[in-house]
């Protein structure tokens, strides 16, 4: 009888020889997930819109107020536990999130976090250097340098080495957590993990739009959802770069992502789509648009975007749908991925009216 009815479900052991589960169980990983976060329907932002609107919460992961970052740090961190670091050392944007969340990963794991902060985006006011993530990071007990360039991904992480160095020399045992993409996209596989996890949360939707920065969480998202046998158009709103250099991006992202993973067929490249309509005035800059779709989203549904990548990721939906590559009474789901510290550090740009 048993082999009965194995044979029975012969057919579909064979078309999931392996579970993304499967996939990811051969990388070292740290938890830092509290729990799956949750998917929503904004009832009446998908009536306003005619559309069928969901939002994955990753600004509910957890970890020192949360975000994607949380999710892309537990094989980071995974791979220094493993190598035995007691320091972690990560480059990032003044406001960045990356940075606000490896100093509390750092502190929930009892090492040492070396945060370098870059001067991105110019003409900023007070709170920008003083509030939001930077005051969480102070609070974090993080130490702190700065790199005086914010276009220079290859001088940032060699400026990193170059405290690693110090710190190795002290007897500590240092891990860079790398921004070029020379490096494998560990942090990927974490956003691998949330396609395959909203797959199984929320069916048949057709489209899911993620925002596009690094290219990690687009990357791994796409990946994710792929390999879940998923088959919804993602949308990755550039908030970095236009959308063909990103487009290439992605690409080699993809490439490295698909050999971590060693992947027979990777990502197609007509299956990469990137679009940059609500990118200006550029990175870490507010414009109307931004500042419109941050505002619909807080007033029709109570739920906050934060002013660098989610509210441009609205914004992208609302051009999209303008555009007419979101049609009326698709099944949307936009991911939410955090960022809600830099809100305070934004207020001089924020509070116009
Ligand atoms: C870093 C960040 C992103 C961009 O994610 P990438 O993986 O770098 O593309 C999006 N949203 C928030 C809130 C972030 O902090």
């Amino acid at each position: 009888m048993r082999w009965y009815t194995g044979l029975f479900y012969w057919g579909e052991i064979v078309s999931k020889t392996k579970t993304v589960d499967d996939h990811l169980a051969t990388f070292p990983r740290a938890r830092l997930m509290t729990a799956v976060t949750p998917v929503e329907r904004l009832a009446r932002l998908s009536e306003a819109l005619d559309i069928d609107l969901w939002i994955k919460r990753d600004d509910l992961t957890g970890l020192g107020l949360g975000g994607n970052k949380t999710r892309q740090l537990e094989f980071y961190f995974g791979e220094a536990l493993k190598q035995q670091a007691d320091t972690v050392l990560i480059t990032g944007a003044v406001q960045s999130n990356f940075v606000r969340s490896t100093a509390a990963a750092a502190a929930l794991l009892g090492m040492k976090a070396v945060l370098q902060l870059e001067e991105r985006v110019s003409g900023m006011g007070d709170p920008y250097y003083r509030s939001g993530n930077v005051l969480l990071a102070k609070l974090l007990g993080a130490e702190h340098m700065s790199y005086p360039k914010g276009e220079d991904e290859v001088g940032a992480d060699n400026a990193l080495h170059e405290r690693a160095d110090q710190l190795r020399a002290e007897g500590r045992n240092p891990y860079v957590i790398h921004l070029g993409l020379a490096h494998p996209p560990l942090g990927a596989l974490g956003y691998v993990a949330c396609g395959d996890e909203l797959s199984r949360q929320l069916e048949d939707f057709d489209v899911a739009v993620v925002p596009s920065g690094s290219g990690a969480t687009h990357a791994g998202f796409l990946t994710g959802l792929r390999l879940a046998t998923h088959r919804a158009d993602v949308f990755g709103i550039c908030v970095r770069r236009d959308q063909e250099s990103q487009k290439l991006r992605l690409q080699t992202m993809l490439e490295k992502l698909s050999g971590l993973l060693r992947l027979e067929n990777g990502i197609a490249s007509e299956d990469i789509i990137t679009w940059d309509g609500a990118l200006a005035p550029g990175y870490g800059r507010i414009g109307e648009t931004t500042r419109n779709a941050l505002s619909l989203m807080a007033k029709t549904e109570g739920v906050f975007l934060d002013p660098v990548y989610t509210a441009k990721t609205f914004a992208g939906l609302l051009g999209l749908l303008k555009e007419g590559r979101i049609k009326p009474g698709q099944k949307v789901v936009m991911v939410h991925t955090g960022g809600i510290p830099a809100l305070f550090g934004y207020q001089e740009e924020l509070d116009v009216a």
